[in-house]
């Protein structure tokens, strides 16, 4: 146990499924995202457009401040830009359901938001460096809060940071070193905080969702198989109905169940058993076509649904089916048969009917003498 612990400690160590505070895997990161950003749009949205609303309101102190008219007009026009911005991005966020490369038009707004910053803030004459880095800090968190790639938030926070300290060096000649350093320092604790919680937050999302994808999937899935179960076949298989009555598409339905097994177990043991319902179902999955499912109805018994396919035709795949198994030679057992009931979907039909019918067949099959298709 413990050996075993240590050694997954260390593969994980080398294979982490997440770099940088996203999924190595870039697929996987889309698929993750546009989940995310999905689930989040309300938020998104809200936090655009008060971001944005807010930031167009430093208007009304600057109508005071700024006594040039000139210059007022100026912050006016380059707020106003931001705002328009802010909307059509909301806007965009709104019809847009191709998430992913809204990223790129997030870091693009917060960068477009980091120079209009920079710039308004050359616009006053005497500039209190202390009450502007409050500023920076406010735009930090916010670009923290927009669900962005963790390293593009971390870039966009450094460059806003940076551009705004270098900007008060140069254009500034009676700068107070010690209230420039106290932002500066200040200002870089901020990004550090902001990024260790941003990245913990993103790092934990991410784990959680691998911790999703494998629950749902051994919730659906037969453990020893590795085909669907019970739970899934019902649920795709309502589907599938639902969809065939409504559309009036062709369904058809195979169940099999292996010919006495029990004897297996009798003969072999358990294991042996288990090895054959393997082998089998391997066996059948290389025999069908891939948009056809396979489950593990119960313990030997097994269902196919084909979806657009007739009776005919799943006649045909059942008695091909029972060939294929009769012919092949299972590891220790040797030959092995099973018997079909195959059934289709018909109009009257509802969800448990076919089902019913199909087993009814299957039951005829066993009855009259087995390895047979009814
Ligand atoms: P028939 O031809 O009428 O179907 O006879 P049968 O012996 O196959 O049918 P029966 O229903 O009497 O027995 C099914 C056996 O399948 C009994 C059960 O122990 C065995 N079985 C069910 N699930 C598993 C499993 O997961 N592993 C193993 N090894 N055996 C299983
Ligand atoms: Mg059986
Ligand atoms: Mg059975």
């Amino acid at each position: 146990m413990g050996q075993n612990s240590t050694a997954s400690k260390e593969k994980n160590n080398t294979s982490t499924p997440i770099r940088w505070g996203e999924f190595r895997d870039q697929a996987l990161e889309k698929e993750f995202y546009n989940a995310e950003i999905t689930r989040n749009l309300n938020y998104v949205k809200f936090t655009m457009l008060v971001a944005g609303m807010v930031y167009f309101l430093f208007i009304i102190p600057e109508y005071f401040l700024i006594t040039d008219v000139n210059d007022f007009r100026a912050i006016f026009i380059n707020r106003s830009v931001v705002l328009v911005a802010m909307f059509c991005l909301y806007f965009k966020v709104k019809r847009d359901t191709r998430y992913d490369t809204l990223i790129y038009w997030f870091t693009a707004l917060e960068i477009l938001i980091s120079i209009s910053f920079i710039f308004i803030s050359n616009q006053f004459p005497n500039p209190d460096i202390l009450i502007q880095a409050f500023g920076v800090m406010i735009i930090i968190l916010v670009i923290f809060l927009i669900n962005n790639r963790w390293l593009f938030s971390v870039f966009t926070a450094l460059f806003i940071s940076i551009g705004y300290f270098v900007f008060v060096a140069i254009s500034f000649t009676d700068i107070n070193i010690s209230e420039f350093l106290a932002a500066m320092i200040h200002i870089a604790i901020v990004i550090f905080l902001s990024s260790i919680s941003s990245y913990s937050v993103n790092y934990y999302k991410r784990i959680q969702y691998l911790h999703n994808i494998e629950l749902v999937k051994m919730a659906e899935t037969d453990a020893l198989t590795g085909i669907y179960n019970k739970a899934k076949f019902n649920q795709e298989y309502a589907q599938m109905a639902d969809n065939a009555k409504a559309r009036s598409r062709d369904l058809a339905v195979i169940m099999f169940d292996i010919d006495d097994f029990k004897a297996v177990n009798d003969n072999f043991g358990h294991l042996v058993g288990d090895q054959v319902l393997k082998e089998l179902t391997a066996l059948v999955r290389r025999n069908i076509n891939k948009t056809d499912i396979l489950a593990r109805w119960g313990g030997e018994e097994f269902v196919i649904i084909l979806p657009d396919s007739q009776l005919e035709e799943a006649l045909k795949v059942a008695q091909r089916l029972r060939m294929i198994i009769s012919e092949h030679p299972f590891h220790i057992t040797g030959a092995i048969t099973c018997s079909f009931g195959v059934g289709s979907f018909k109009h009257d039909d509802t969800v448990d009917t076919l089902l019913h019918r199909v087993d009814e067949r299957l039951y005829r099959a066993k009855k009259s003498g087995k390895n047979r298709v009814e």
